[in-house]
């Protein structure tokens, strides 16, 4: 097993930092700049929130003794959509791609602009589904065609879904998995009762169909040959619990890459129907295609985004299905009983313009930089959360993992005991009226490399990912060191991450490089997991 050296290197260069600055974390008198306490040595610290918590507990209880059972959960999650894409983060109209339902969601609902995404596909898949950062699991990258992973990241972790069944939850996942494709890893094996969709992201299938982008593997016979024997899966899936998995059907052009996304619709639709009927409360995870590059316009809905772009208009249909899914929601009579999280799985990737989402943030997908990071957060839950919410704390999207457990009344003694577990429960931060965030710090990997960490409004970091290439922040970038002092930003003078205010100019540095240090030290206890990757 590999062991992660870097976040105690740093101890030199924070003592320095300590030296600098005030140390408000000794004083004896509260308020602290730490508020967070940790309640077990192997859960994330949290801000204690007596009063909230029991508030929405209580409303929680008198909820489930109306209708019968635990609330659904429906996550929507978009790939590689920007922080700046939707209507109500700036983008919508102003952007070529009208957003009318995830608008309307925010404004009934509750809007995060402090929410945060690993910055590419699986770690953020893995991460919602374990309750733990990618390099505790070792799916710390995406999982690309031709990988060959050492061991099954999955054999040993309790899944989201497994907890759920446990607790009496039917569980669907439907759309693009990517976190791994061999028996054993797939939905249906790792705790959901169904699984349909694609295993890989859209670019993955689209290759081995778009002879205007890659000539040079459609028109080798030979060399096409040697792709189709990677074994790289290009069918819509069916799957169930006991194994049972089929081909719905092949990806044979780019038009059958394009309707993917209204397929996959339609399903949960179909779903949420027969679900709401049923004796269980359901768990759905809808995971869209779009809008990863490459972007396809659904034949029967091109040019529906004033834009008329591939990408703008896969914007505009992801915005459309959203709609529908909720509508379903509404129909089937379960509305009020379902907590409705969407949001994207990283920040937009860059390096695929003009195939790419907008994000008002440095950096892109790939970066930890806000704008690799940082997507949009939208919660809603008629009746539950108060319309017209909107807060800039912290939220991780790991902390779905928490709040999900929460809301099907599994409790924190029934997780392992013997690993790290790196959500907060935000249930009371949701779901009350005036709900404050019991997230202290994120905290930012990159494969294997702490990077930087974020606390009210600062955010340090210790090594950056640099684009060699205007933009190419993925193809074409180097991770590197920083200097004496970690770079540090206040995010509220500066969201774009490009004034460091250093240890000359504000003094809170050595409380954000020990809460990062903190972070590290935790590995100590409890190893990151080498699956290979
Ligand atoms: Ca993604």
């Amino acid at each position: 097993m590999k062991t992660i050296t870097h976040p105690f290197s740093l101890a030199s260069l924070l003592a320095l930092a300590l030296l600098l600055a005030p140390r408000p974390g000794l004083s004896q008198d509260p308020p602290r700049f730490d508020r967070s306490v940790r309640s077990a040595g192997n859960l994330e610290p949290a801000i204690p929130r007596p009063k909230q918590d029991a508030q929405v507990a209580a409303r929680l209880q008198a909820l489930a003794k109306k209708t019968g059972r635990q609330p659904n959960i429906v996550w929507l999650i978009v790939d590689d959509m920007g922080y700046g894409d939707p209507g109500c983060y700036g983008g919508g109209a102003v952007a070529g791609a009208a957003t009318p339902n995830m608008d309307r969601l925010a404004r009934e609902g509750l809007k995060l602009t402090s929410c945060y995404a690993q910055q590419t596909c699986t770690p953020t898949r893995s991460t919602i589904l374990t309750g733990r950062l990618p390099v505790r699991t070792g799916l710390t990258r995406p999982i690309l065609a031709g990988d060959k992973i050492t061991r099954n990241p999955w054999a040993d972790e309790v899944s989201l879904p497994t907890l759920l069944g446990k607790a009496g939850y039917a569980s669907l996942l439907v759309g693009k998995w990517h976190v791994g494709e061999a028996e054993g890893m797939r939905p249906q094996d790792i705790g959901f009762d169904e699984f349909y969709g694609y295993y890989p992201a859209q670019k993955e299938i689209s290759q081995r169909v778009d002879q205007r982008r890659f000539p040079n593997l459609i028109l080798d016979k030979n060399r096409f040959a040697a792709f189709e024997g990677m074994g790289m899966g290009h069918s819509l899936v069916h799957g169930w619990k006991d194994g049972k998995t089929e081909d719905v059907r092949s990806v044979e052009s780019t038009e059958d890459m394009a309707r993917a996304d209204q397929a996959l619709a339609d399903f949960t639709v179909e779903r949420i129907k027969q679900l709401a009927k049923g004796d269980k409360p359901f768990f759905l995870e809808h995971c869209f295609m779009k809008v990863h590059c490459d972007n396809f316009a659904n034949p029967d809905l091109e040019g529906m985004s004033a834009s008329k772009y591939p990408y703008k208009d896969a914007v505009a249909e992801v915005d459309l299905h959203i709609g529908s899914i909720v509508r379903a929601l509404e129909e089937a009579g379960v509305l009020e009983n379902t907590f409705v999280f969407v949001t994207s799985d990283n920040g937009p990737q860059m390096d695929a313009w003009p195939d790419a989402g907008y994000t008002p943030f440095r950096g892109a997908k790939g970066t930890t930089f806000e704008g690799g990071v940082r997507v949009p957060g939208i919660a809603y839950w008629k009746g539950m959360i108060a319309p017209g919410r909107q807060s800039d704390e912290l939220f991780d999207l790991v902390d779905l993992f928490g709040t999900a457990l929460t809301l099907a009344g599994v409790a924190p003694d029934q997780l392992a005991g013997d690993r790290y577990y790196d959500f907060v429960d935000q249930a009371s931060f949701l779901f009350h009226d005036e709900g404050h965030s019991r997230r202290e710090a994120v905290y930012f990997w990159w494969g294997r490399e702490l990077m930087a960490c974020r606390m009210h409004e600062y955010k340090l970091h210790v090594k950056v990912i640099l684009p060699q290439v205007t933009h190419m922040y993925i193809d074409h970038a180097t991770v590197q060191d920083v200097g004496l002092a970690p770079w540090f930003f206040n995010l509220y003078l500066d969201p774009k991450e490009e004034m460091t205010v250093g240890h000359r100019l504000d003094p809170w540095l050595a409380s954000v490089g020990s809460k990062l240090k903190a972070h590290g030290a935790t590995f100590r206890k409890y190893p990151p997991k080498d699956v290979g990757l």
